[in-house]
C-alpha cells in the first residue's frame, strides 16, 4: 500500500531552491516561466522564497534557509507527499556548509520518484511538460521491506 497518495492534482505543489550562485539564474527562469508558476503552489527555501516573492509579487511557502535547516525541511515534506515537484538548483562548483544536507535531499527525492530539475534545460523540460497542467498518477514505491523491518523493531 503505499504510504500518501500518489496521485497529483493539476495544482502541483513546486519546491524551489537554489544555492546563492545559482540564484540569479533561476530568477531569470522564474521570471520567464512567471505565468506558468502562478498556476501552481510555489514553496522555497527561506532566502530563495524571498527572492521569489519580491519577483512574482507573491507571498509563498518559506521554509528556513538552507544551511539553517530547510533544505532538511524539504526533505521531509516530500517524504510526507507534501511536494509534487523540485527546482533544485545546487552548485556543482562550491562547497555548501550544508552539503550532507544537499545530499540527502537529492537521496529523498529519488527514493519517492519526485520529478526534480537541476540545471535550466531540465527545468525547462519539466515545466513545458504537458503532465504539469493535468492529474499525473505517480508511480510510488512501496518500500515494502523496510515497512516490514520497521515493523518487527516495533
Ligand atoms: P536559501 O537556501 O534559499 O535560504 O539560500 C538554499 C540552500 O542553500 O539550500
Amino acid at each position: 500500500m503505499p504510504l500518501t497518495d500518489p496521485t497529483l492534482s493539476a495544482t502541483k505543489q513546486i519546491a524551489l531552491v537554489a544555492h546563492d550562485n545559482k540564484k540569479k539564474d533561476l530568477l531569470e527562469w522564474v521570471r520567464f516561466n512567471r505565468l506558468t508558476l502562478l498556476k501552481h503552489d510555489l514553496m522555497a527555501t527561506g532566502t530563495t522564497g524571498r527572492l521569489i516573492e519580491d519577483e512574482l509579487d507573491i507571498e509563498i511557502k518559506r521554509f528556513m534557509s538552507g544551511p539553517l535547516g530547510g533544505d532538511q525541511q524539504i526533505g521531509a515534506a516530500i517524504a510526507e507527499g507534501k511536494i509534487d515537484i523540485m527546482i533544485f538548483f545546487w552548485d556543482p562548483l562550491q562547497a555548501q556548509p550544508h552539503d550532507p544536507d544537499v545530499k540527502a535531499l537529492l537521496r529523498i527525492a529519488v527514493v519517492w520518484n519526485l520529478p526534480v530539475a537541476c540545471d535550466r534545460s531540465t527545468a525547462d523540460f519539466l515545466i513545458s511538460s504537458p503532465l504539469l497542467d493535468e492529474p499525473y498518477e505517480r508511480q510510488q514505491p512501496t518500500h515494502e521491506g523496510y515497512l516490514s523491518r520497521a515493523t518487527e523493531v516495533d
